[in-house]
């Protein structure tokens, strides 16, 4: 027996102790606006199911009709036998629905991540990177052997200045993400895009927080800046408001997809998506392209409740995303403030430091195209009361 307990013991011990142990709820059902806890019924308030997709109807219906037709799994990754009718056709939707030229399909998004910049980019290349960016970029850069340069959040003179000193590099590649989850605040990717073109850069987007809702028709940051001939990946995820299930893909440029195929270490090496969430993810795309007005409902309940919210008296960050950060800065307010919302019925998590800095503790609440407007009400109002009852709104 080599494992010495006492030293995992003491670390635990000092997560604990910190105040950073992670407790998982138990959820179930399905996942939904309102969902069934071990502690009864709640208002979700905080999934990433930006659009309601989420075990909606006819996404069950096609991934039923997927597991009949296509089978549970292949046992396989894709160059090998894993490569079934329905991934060339999910991989040709996602070009269409983006305007790319190839797309590629991974397990999830940190995969895409993991597997992008070590396969395009070697040592005489430079990678320039947001610092807040999300932890699968941070992980995904560390592989690769680029010169790394990293610029302070979304300030484009920082940016500047990496792509001046960067400038002997044979590639250079600018990585952010569209939409950044502890804020909800969408990077100035027309400055971006404008600062890549004049320093002949690449410019990939992570819009995981994005796809599906963000811009008129939900293309994302790129249609929201009107960028999106200028971007030349887009990575994002099949988990978040695109179903909700898992999977991810990276998409643009069809000579860099290529070679994503061939040599990104997460598609030769592990293995391929399912082909009930393979399904889907086409289903997925087709209603959002069928009926917008589920794009134009994730914006209006967005702003219905940003408006709520701050007439109630609460310091919101402005902004257009379904991320609403309520800030409240005092961690141990923000705490019994998210515990007393959740007893009251409405699920939603505080954020405090580490992962926020110190004083800007916040909850952070997000909207989706499947909330009723009356549930939308009915959060404000139990926020306001609770802000009453803490002290926290006159
Ligand atoms: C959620 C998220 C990911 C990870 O996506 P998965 O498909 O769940 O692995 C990657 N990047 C960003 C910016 C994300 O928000």
């Amino acid at each position: 027996m080599f494992l010495d307990r006492e030293r995992f013991v003491e670390q635990l011990q000092e997560i604990e102790d910190s105040g950073l142990w992670k407790q998982e709820r138990l959820i179930t059902g399905p996942q939904g606006a309102k969902i069934s806890t071990s502690e009864g019924e709640a208002l979700n308030f905080c999934a990433n199911n930006y659009l309601g997709l989420s075990s909606h109807p006819a996404i069950l219906e096609t991934a039923h009709s997927a597991l009949d037709s296509h089978g549970f799994g292949l046992s396989s990754v894709r160059f090998i036998c894993g490569t079934q009718d329905i991934h060339k056709q999910l991989e040709q939707r996602i070009s269409t629905f983006l305007s790319t030229e190839d797309s590629i399909l991974y397990t999830s998004c940190f995969d895409a991540n993991g597997g992008l910049f070590e396969t395009l980019l070697g040592p005489e290349d430079a990678v320039i990177s947001d610092e807040l960016n999300h932890a699968s970029i941070i992980d995904g850069v560390r592989l690769c052997k680029a010169k790394r340069f990293r610029y302070s959040h979304a300030d484009m003179s920082d940016l500047q200045r990496c792509l001046t000193e960067s400038g002997d590099a044979r590639t250079r590649m600018v990585v952010t993400d569209g939409v950044f989850s502890m804020h909800g605040d969408l990077t100035p990717l027309d400055e971006i895009a404008a600062l890549c073109d004049e320093h002949h850069a690449l410019l990939v987007v992570d819009d995981s927080h994005s796809t599906g809702f963000i811009g008129k028709t939900g293309r994302g940051t790129a249609e929201h800046f009107g960028v999106q001939d200028r971007v030349d990946l887009i990575t994002s995820t099949l988990g978040k408001a695109l179903g909700g299930a898992s999977g991810g893909f990276t998409t643009g440029r069809k000579e860099l997809i290529e070679l994503l195929r061939q040599r990104s270490r997460p598609y030769l090496f592990s293995n391929t998506l399912a082909p009930a969430i393979t399904a889907a993810g086409i289903r997925v795309l087709d209603l959002i392209d069928d009926e917008p007005e589920r794009v134009q409902r994730s914006q209006s309940n967005t702003l219905r409740f940003r408006q709520g919210m701050t007439a109630a008296g609460f310091d919101i960050t402005p902004g257009i995303h379904p991320i609403v950060p309520i800030m409240l800065g005092d961690e141990r307010k923000t705490m019994e403030m998210a515990e007393a919302m959740n007893q009251r019925g409405i699920f939603v998590v505080g954020f405090s430091y580490p992962v926020v800095p110190r004083g800007q503790a916040r909850i952070r609440v997000q909207i989706s195209a499947g909330h009723e407007i009356d549930q939308i009400d009915h959060a404000i109002t139990v926020f306001t009361e609770v802000g009453k009852d803490l002290g926290l709104l006159n």
